[in-house]
């Protein structure tokens, strides 16, 4: 059987008995629609649905791959020209994606291939072909438990560090997703939110990126003929408190190791301060805080750290898909098509635990495929692979996986 024909059968079959679980948007008669289809690669948009039941009798029908909706309300969404729809709003979204966050696993499992001359290798894709010199690649992007876990991470720290204390967003205004393939999606709905415009949006982005900030406007300066050093409390709003706390997380973190990848010049200063760790973040956590603690550290050097914490403070967010107002985004509930897995709607006290290859896993049985080439990876409690160029038979969720994933074949 063809592979699209087969995908197309069992998502069929779980939007044909998973009825109930299917949720539409809040507000479905004001969302565009849009979809794509494992038969042909176009995304079909600009289509409106007036209530859940003729949602769902097109799902079942049509069955498509993936299943997208408007975070935008419109006066007419299914006008096929975007002025023509009348814009009323948009729900904020921030999508976070493993694609965007250093993780040491990559160069283990990700691969891409040259288009023009076939050359293919491991890790990220390479600006040039070594061999051709061509910039054409597909890319095979895999996911594993350390890219899911750092993105998870990433997800709780938005909402805990910024959406909650910064934003004043309330906790029945937020709903966290599970992507389906490597990530997060965070929809924030409310009335006030609905009216930003994307300027404003990409002002937020930028305050939760942390770009542009400047240590010495959150209080780390110098003061008076005697140039004390003061700093901010890590208690302090928004970016002070949070340069505080991360500045004492950067320190405590700080070892040897570490301070060996750094600049020369910097090296004695910092292998002085891994020795006196204790004290200084001792005094950096006092009330009010003592930040004029060791005599070689300079407010250009406090400057410099300030800088390191700002970096694993800020979050890591999407930019396109938070600051465009008129984007299409994952429906929850719906099936991923690179994956097979549900996109999966969590309450908040979930996420921690939530883990994304047991938890969105929806098919049940066996199946055999011949597998091209993939690395180890976890379905369940099972870990299974790496397979190469044979033929194996799987639970039918890890089967349906590779085969979204486009890396095996039905026999
Ligand atoms: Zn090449
Ligand atoms: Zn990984």
């Amino acid at each position: 059987m063809d592979t699209s024909n087969f995908l197309t059968s069992l998502f069929g079959n779980y939007y044909n008995h998973s009825f109930v679980k299917i949720k539409p948007p809040s507000n479905m008669s004001s969302r565009e629609f849009g979809f794509m289809f494992f038969r042909h690669g176009a995304v079909i948009r600009h289509l409106g649905f007036e209530n859940d039941d003729q949602l769902r009798t097109f799902l079942i029908r049509e069955v498509p791959s993936d299943v997208f909706y408007s975070a935008a309300y419109y006066n007419q969404p299914s006008m096929p020209k975007m002025p023509m729809k009348g814009w009323e709003g948009c729900d904020l979204i921030f999508d976070i994606d493993a694609d965007h966050i250093e993780t040491s696993c990559k160069d283990k499992h990700d691969r891409w291939k040259c288009q023009v001359c076939g050359e293919f290798g491991k890790g990220g894709k390479p600006e040039n072909c070594p061999k051709c010199g061509k910039s054409k690649f597909e890319e095979v992007n895999w996911l594993c438990d350390i890219c899911l876990e750092a993105a998870k991470l990433e997800a709780i720290k938005l909402v805990e560090d910024f959406l909650f204390p910064d934003f004043g967003i309330h906790k029945k205004e937020i709903t966290v997703c599970f992507s389906g393939h490597r990530g997060y999606h965070i929809h924030v709905e409310s009335d006030i939110v609905k009216e930003i415009n994307s300027q404003a949006r990409r002002e937020i982005i930028d305050y939760i990126k942390g770009n542009g900030i400047n240590p010495e406007f959150h209080g780390l300066q110098e003061v008076g003929r005697e140039r004390l050093i003061i700093g901010p409390a890590t208690d302090g709003k928004g970016w002070s408190g949070r340069i505080a706390r991360y500045v004492i997380k950067f320190i405590s973190e700080l070892d040897e190791n570490q301070v060996q990848r750094e600049d020369k010049s910097l090296r004695k200063k910092l292998l002085t301060l891994v020795k006196e760790k204790q004290k200084v973040v001792t005094n950096l956590s006092r009330h009010p805080p003592l930040w004029d603690t060791m005599r070689n550290i300079d407010i250009n050097l406090w400057h410099l750290i300030a800088e390191r914490a700002i970096n694993m403070a800020k979050g890591e967010i999407d930019e396109p898909v938070t600051s465009d107002i008129r984007r299409l985004i994952r429906l929850p509930t719906s099936l991923n098509g690179k994956t097979g897995f549900e996109v999966k709607p969590l309450k908040l006290n979930e996420l921690a635990e939530f883990d994304p290859f047991s938890e969105s896993q929806v098919f049940q049985g066996q199946l055999t495929i011949h597998i091209i080439d993939v690395p180890t990876f976890r379905i369940g409690e099972e870990i299974f692979g790496p397979y190469t160029d044979e033929k194996v038979e799987l639970p039918l969720a890890a089967a349906v996986f590779l085969l979204c994933k486009g890396v095996a074949k039905m026999v």
